[in-house]
């Protein structure tokens, strides 16, 4: 889990293009504002059976409140990933899979702060951790290909799918 006070302190620079600077919600009508970033994200995110697909763009959809304490942000991140069946190994076709996530920015956040808790810069609230702790809290690490995937066999590894006479 990333936290802006761990050792991965500096892992996200503050201006990038999944910075908003959420300013003009001080003076706007409405307290809230619609956005919508769609970009590459180049983190490593899940393991060598599950992860993160990052030649295809993030978009990530959220409406910003101002909070007076801080901003609420509430929305959905859309990404691919690469997928192996935990039984036989074998590709997994990608899906574009979306995850809903909720933050909240703030000038200052404790030690202990609860996960969703986010510093902000100024009015600018860099999206980065979001999107790696929202894709990494939503992966299923033991996909399989069908309920009844056969696996491998235990002995020599062939794929009992394809062999289902197969004996060791
Ligand atoms: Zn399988
Ligand atoms: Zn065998």
């Amino acid at each position: 889990m990333y936290r802006f006070n761990s050792a991965n302190k500096n892992k996200f620079l503050y201006n990038n293009k999944f910075s908003v600077d959420l300013y003009s919600l001080q003076f706007s009508q409405a307290s809230y504002k619609d956005f919508v970033i769609e970009d590459k994200f180049l983190e490593d995110i899940g393991n060598s059976l599950v992860s993160f697909d990052k030649t295809y763009p993030v978009r990530i959809e959220f409406t910003a409140t101002n909070a007076k304490l801080g901003y609420y942000l509430k929305g959905n991140i859309s990404y691919k990933l690469a997928s192996h069946c935990s039984r036989c190994l074998e590709n997994l076709s990608e899906k574009v899979q979306k995850s809903q996530f909720t933050a909240f920015f703030v000038d200052e956040i404790d030690k202990n702060n609860d996960c969703g808790v986010y510093k902000l810069y100024g009015n600018v609230a860099n999206l980065e951790p979001i999107i790696f702790d929202t894709i990494g809290l939503s992966i299923d690490y033991s996909p399989i290909c069908s309920e009844d995937c056969k696996g491998l066999c235990a002995f020599c590894g062939i794929n009992l799918n394809a062999n289902s006479k197969h004996k060791c």
